[in-house]
């Protein structure tokens, strides 16, 4: 028997100390326990219904945010063009993508203004305009929607639909993400039924899919739908006994109930996927018709992409999608794969570069990069062979950085050129840096050694007094063994405390010179300080 939320289309608050006793009930008798996940007691990510924060805090910063963004709701009064130039910013490419949302989100958020200006208004003659995006990995379907919820200012969540199962236990409950909606934003359940939800992999959920029939896809499908329409989901979660005993306690403490549903009639859902054999398949279809003959040769990328533009309703039926399912889903828009020249203008003149994050990723420690634009092309192709779309240039950029990001810290290296050849062979290109800066890189690792006299001296008062040749003979070591100097010290000067101590009580003394013989044989070294500074002090008695 499956245990999910009995929905309840009532506002009106209740006692949770009775809804908590009778879902522990419920619950113990079906064995059926869960904490919530993202809850100290459950695994991570996923919905807490305990996100939602008391009320009566003092008005912070993020409270203006969302004051400002519910204002924006209200009186929402942006164009499609506004939209379309601010994606314009972010996103290269997927130039119709860009139009059919900007225009799908226009026409929901005005409609959304007319719902709250007249709330008479019936919803039976609108239908929302809930987005699917065909489209390979990588090519900004995310990061599309990301921008517009960005735009607004609603909260956005992100999930794949293969974590769904029908019945919520294994993978998680639909309803996990309308929660989901309300934890992002901070417990403002008005602003969070303005949100979006964007869904991927849908794909995958197709019950005649690349994996076979999915029996629970079907299952699932039915659950979105019903999110899809103008349900009200419970803001706890029936498996989440954590939450509901926090509400419990707030209960008990303010002697208000919260309200316990979130309506889904104004959220907005986008599902995407690769669709991967959708292209070819829509090919067929037209074919076809248009021939009398089915197409036998698979179709490349980029003719894929063509096909996918002129998918229809049927399509999807066949790909294994309930109608229902795809009816819910009137706006349609293919996403292109992304050649090396888009990958190339993504580096050089998207505001969210990835490359503007490994330079500020380098300027946190004061470096600067000089990129060079065939260092800008060579990292596109290569990012284009990956075939992830955008996310290569990631897989690129990390390759060729990593060393470098891991070395030019402790050096005193605070500027250098990244060519093609540092692309092409970057642990080589960091060698030769190094090697060029070595008497520089020198001179760091000094500074270092007397930094780690001064802490020595703030720590335990005694001055250690390093001459060139101990110095020197630290660099060396630092260099030979790839230590730092100060875990070379640390080692070198662990137990040296308790000597110089003893030695201070005997003769006063405070300055101890390490010269190179130290760096060599630290140990012996301090004891024989420690016998002598005993017999200067029996020198000193006697006299
Ligand atoms: P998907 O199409 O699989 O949803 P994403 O939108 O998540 O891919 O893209 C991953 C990342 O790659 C984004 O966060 C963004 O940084 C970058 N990216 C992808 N496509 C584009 C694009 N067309 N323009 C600019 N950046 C992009």
């Amino acid at each position: 028997m499956q245990f999910t939320a009995a929905m309840s289309k009532n506002d009106e608050p209740t006692d949770p100390m009775e809804e908590l006793k009778k879902n522990l009930d419920h619950a113990f008798k079906q064995g059926k326990v869960f904490f919530p996940m993202g809850s100290q007691f459950g695994p991570q990510s996923g919905a807490t219904a305990s996100a939602q924060q008391p009320k009566g805090d003092p008005p912070t910063e993020e409270d203006a945010e969302r004051e400002e963004a519910l204002k924006r709701i209200h009186e929402f009064n942006l164009k499609p063009r506004e939209i379309r130039d601010y994606l314009d910013r972010f996103v290269i490419q997927q130039r119709e993508a860009k139009k059919v949302i900007s225009v799908a989100i226009c026409d929901h958020f005005n409609h959304v203004r007319k719902c709250l200006e007249n709330p008479n208004l019936r919803e039976r003659d609108y239908a929302k305009q809930n987005i699917i995006l065909l489209g390979p990995t990588g090519v900004g379907k995310t990061y599309l929607m990301r921008n517009v919820a960005k735009l607004i200012g609603v909260p956005f969540v992100k999930a794949d639909a293969t974590k769904f199962s029908e019945t919520g236990y294994v993978g998680g409950d639909v309803d996990d993400l309308v929660r989901d909606l309300v934890k992002q934003a901070n417990g403002d359940i008005e602003l969070a039924q303005y949100g979006i939800i964007y869904i991927d992999e849908i794909d995958k959920i197709a019950q005649n899919g690349e994996r076979g029939r999915d029996v629970s896809g079907r299952g699932v499908q039915i659950n979105l739908l019903k999110l899809m329409e103008d349900t009200d989901v419970n803001l706890q979660s029936q498996t989440d006994l954590l939450g509901q005993m926090q509400a419990m306690m707030d209960f008990q403490q303010t002697g208000k109930a919260r309200k316990k549903t979130i309506n889904t009639r104004h959220i907005l859902f986008i599902v995407s996927g690769a669709f991967d054999k959708l292209g070819d398949a829509v090919k067929k279809r037209l074919t076809t018709t248009s021939m009398g003959f089915g197409a036998s040769r698979n179709t490349s990328e980029d003719e894929s992409d063509d096909f996918l533009v002129k998918v229809e309703t049927r399509d999807f039926i066949d790909y294994g999608f309930e109608p229902e399912f795809i009816g819910r889903l009137p706006v349609r828009v293919a996403c292109q794969h992304l050649q090396p020249n888009d990958l190339l203008q993504i580096l050089t003149s998207s505001e969210g570069s990835i490359l503007g994050q490994y330079l500020s990723d380098f300027e946190g420690y004061d470096i600067k990069l000089d990129v060079s634009k065939e260092a800008l092309q060579r990292v596109s192709e290569k990012a284009y062979k990956e075939k992830t779309g955008a996310r290569g240039l990631m897989t690129v950029l990390e390759r060729v950085f990593r060393d470098f990001k891991f070395e030019l810290p402790s050096t005193g290296i605070k500027q250098f050129e990244v060519t093609d050849s540092t692309v092409e062979n970057p642990s080589e290109e960091l060698r030769v840096l190094l090697r060029e800066n070595a008497t520089e890189q020198r001179t760091v690792l000094s500074e270092e050694v007397t930094s780690y006299a001064q802490r020595f001296k703030e720590e335990y008062g005694f001055k250690l007094d390093f001459d060139k040749a101990a110095i020197n003979a630290l660099v060396d070591q630092s260099i030979d063994e790839d230590k730092t100097i100060r875990a070379i010290c640390d080692r070198k000067f662990r137990d040296f405390h308790h000597g110089l101590t003893l030695i201070s009580r005997n003769t006063g003394q405070s300055v101890f010179p390490i010269t190179e013989s130290v760096i060599k044989n630290a140990e012996k070294e301090l004891s024989d300080w420690v016998v002598r500074s005993y017999r200067d002090q029996k020198g000193d008695d006697k006299s």
